[in-house]
């Protein structure tokens, strides 16, 4: 059985790394220059017009972000 205190602890930190990822797509999409957080690459902004899904990418795929969810 999920013990509750831990299950709104997970709730936490995940609304707390969409907060996250939402405030990076939108310096990304501001024009301003972010690293990857894990391993310091520029990251990528793909567009709804490129062919690929939209989203902030780095070169390795470490960082890996949809815009769907925005
Ligand atoms: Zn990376």
């Amino acid at each position: 059985m999920l013990d509750i205190t831990q299950f709104d602890l997970l709730k936490k930190s995940t609304a707390k790394s969409f907060n996250d990822q939402k405030a990076l797509i939108k310096k990304v999409m501001a024009g301003r220059q972010m690293k990857c957080e894990t391993c310091g690459n520029i990251l990528r902004l793909i567009v709804p017009e490129d062919k690929s899904t939209p989203g902030v990418y780095c070169g390795k795929g470490c960082t890996d972000i949809c815009l769907d969810f925005i």
